[in-house]
């Protein structure tokens, strides 16, 4: 397959200055690292995508966002790098107006944007329209919402293999779930997994994605939705302030969509006493970092 990550992901032990006076270890997967724009979870959910189109002989994906969709641009740079068309559903005719970074380098990567009404957008999943989009843009394969299907679970699921014995507890963010499914379904028995859902109401989530884990794996994991900060693509100053703060202890930098709310999420989980003091949490870090151009002024990074 064409697309060729730049870097390994790698395990990077977090400072215990926060968090060893309660629990045994805190340590982050840095899937950020693969690739500078696929980055994190999107490269392994968009695999087995590529893989099908190349597989089959398909030379257009299409897909939907909205103006801030990591999934979007992902997807763009996948599909540039894999030599297939790509063309993009925006939520929003305003959108088109006012170019958020993100869409601008959906464009840079030949992605085809097409401009719907929130109404039409809602309709993302309806055969109907789905048909009538295949019809209009010559049967591409149609990839959901942030890449939420079959294909999308399963390359997840690699993500479990890098995830070492030992860890008790792995700590994720939660868009569609998709990643998280995958986590549960392939990470070792016994592992507990949080989820942490950065829009209000995502408790609902819990339910959705109960339908694609295994059988013997439903008890174990859990979506909370406590750390919204106002609402998905919201944000607060002092979120900003805790990423600029996480930065300088560990050098990592947090996106501010997905886990800088997950990251202060789970800081208060621990000072709350909520996991137990053997426990060992492994923290994905699942990218993101195109999204922080819209607020790269309020950051050190
Ligand atoms: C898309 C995204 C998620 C959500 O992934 P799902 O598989 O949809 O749950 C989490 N974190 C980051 C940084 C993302 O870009």
């Amino acid at each position: 397959m064409a697309i060729i990550p730049d870097r390994q992901p790698y395990i990077q032990t977090i400072n215990g200055d926060w968090y060893s006076y309660k629990i045994a270890e805190v340590a982050m997967l840095r899937l950020d690292v693969v690739h500078p724009v696929i980055s994190g979870n999107k490269w392994y959910k968009l695999k087995y995508n590529i893989a099908f189109c190349k597989k089959k002989g398909i030379d257009t994906i299409l897909s939907f966002g909205g103006a801030y969709s990591n999934h979007l641009s992902a997807t763009a740079a996948a599909a540039k790098l894999s030599e297939i068309r790509s063309i993009g559903i925006i939520k929003g005719t305003y959108a088109k107006e006012n170019l958020t970074p993100t869409l601008q380098s959906c464009i840079e990567y030949g992605m085809q944007l097409v401009f719907v009404s929130n109404e039409d957008y809602r309709r993302k999943n309806e055969f109907d329209y789905l048909n009538e989009l295949a019809e209009r843009y010559g049967n591409p394969f149609i990839i959901p919402e942030g890449g939420a299907n079959d294909e999308g679970r399963e390359g997840a699921g690699e993500i479990a293999a890098l995830i070492p014995a030992g860890f008790s507890h792995v700590a994720v963010s939660v868009g569609t779930g998709s990643t998280l499914c995958g986590i549960v379904n392939n990470v070792q028995e016994g592992v507990h997994v949080a989820g942490f859902a950065p829009m209000k109401g995502g408790n609902y989530l819990n339910d959705e994605i109960r339908t694609y884990i295994s059988q013997g794996r439903r008890g174990q994991y859990r979506v909370y939705d406590n750390w919204h900060f106002g609402g998905f693509g919201k944000h607060t100053e002092e979120q900003l302030s805790f990423m600029n703060q996480f930065y300088k202890l560990h050098n990592i930098p947090l996106d501010v969509v997905y886990t800088s709310k997950m990251m202060y999420g789970l800081r208060e989980q621990i000072e709350a006493g909520v996991y137990p003091a053997e426990a060992r949490i492994l923290c994905v870090h699942t990218g993101g970092l195109q999204g922080n151009a819209s607020i790269a002024d309020a950051l050190i990074y």
